[in-house]
């Protein structure tokens, strides 16, 4: 008997989500069974990429030429991919014509098109994803596989739509709303429907984390301080960059946690507290690897962490030398 060994003998592993209806949001997706922090939800190729003209100085983007390249793309897809494109959701501006395929596809383009850097993609599994202000997943282009990578930044419980920002998050309810005017909807995640005193106080948090950030980011290095004045500095950064940690993890803002890591792990390092600075860049590099395992921002945290790791060594063989 002659056993194949290229006979599919697996089955692939089930999907860990399903698209279906969301109440009051119409498609969403959701886990199909209870989903770690760092696990990849689902990968995406685009259906239509498109590499758009040379922007023109003071002009933007010329949308012809654009509507040329997506029609051109359009009409080279299969009927099914066709169709699934036409069934994702679009924001119809007043005045905006919305009468053939072709006009919904440039509607469907405008609000669903993700710019991957140098391209413009269209991925009709992301699309589905629905927008919180507080997302439970997140999402990252990986150039390398030619994919846009979702993965859950906080655990999911089987049967919780997944969701994922379409907007920077460190605004105020108001302001929010106003960016998301441009998809159509207006938000009823817990950051924006709860109680006033909840709303007003993730407000503020929001608008402190901001501040913390733009403050302690400004003078980052790992330069350590000589004179007293810039000891005590340092030192009341060190402080408020583990604030800045608290509130990020208090508001729930995952795509802001490693970035708040990194901010912690380097003003500890600076005060030559190299317990600290190891646990915090560390815990950074943990998220930045959820995201991409190779991306630069990945490979500076393992860089530091390393580096920190080494230096808290040598300080305790140093202690216990003294000791001895
Ligand atoms: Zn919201």
């Amino acid at each position: 008997m002659i056993i194949s060994i290229f006979a599919p003998d697996f089955t692939p592993p089930p999907e860990l989500f399903v698209i279906k209806q969301s109440p009051g949001k119409g498609l969403g997706v959701f886990a199909t069974r209870d989903v770690e922090p760092g696990t990849v939800i689902m990968q995406d190729s685009p259906l239509i990429l498109i590499r758009p003209p040379e922007m023109h100085e003071g002009i933007g983007y010329p949308l012809d030429a654009i509507q040329i390249l997506i029609t051109k793309a359009f009409d080279a897809l299969s009927e099914d991919d066709q169709e699934e494109i036409l069934s994702l959701s679009a924001h119809v501006l007043p005045g905006e014509a919305d009468e053939t395929d072709y006009d919904r596809l440039k509607t469907i383009f405008r609000s669903n098109a993700y710019n991957t850097g140098r391209e413009i993609g269209l991925f009709t599994k992301v699309a589905r994803i629905n927008h919180s202000c507080r997302p439970n997943a997140g999402y990252q282009w990986i150039e390398r596989l030619g994919k846009r990578v979702v993965y859950a930044t906080s655990r999911i419980d089987e049967g919780e739509e997944i969701s994922v920002t379409y907007i920077p998050l460190l605004f105020s309810k108001k302001d929010r709303e106003r960016r998301l005017d441009q998809y159509g909807f207006k938000c009823s995640c817990e950051a924006c429907a709860g109680h006033t005193e909840n709303t007003w106080a993730s407000d503020h948090r929001r608008q402190e984390i901001q501040k913390a950030f733009f403050e302690l980011e400004k003078e980052l290095t790992l330069e350590v301080p000589r004179s007293i004045m810039a000891k005590k500095n340092a030192r009341r950064q060190a402080e408020e960059s583990l604030r800045l940690a608290e509130l990020v993890d208090e508001e729930g803002l995952a795509d802001y946690y490693a970035q708040a890591y990194r901010v912690v792990a380097v003003c500890h390092a600076r005060l030559e507290q190299w317990e600290p600075a190891t646990i915090w860049a560390h815990k950074s590099y943990e998220v930045r690897l959820m995201g991409d395992m190779q991306s630069e921002e990945t490979l500076e945290m393992q860089i530091l962490t390393s580096r920190f790791i080494e230096n808290w060594e040598a300080e305790l063989r140093n202690k216990s030398k003294s000791r001895a």
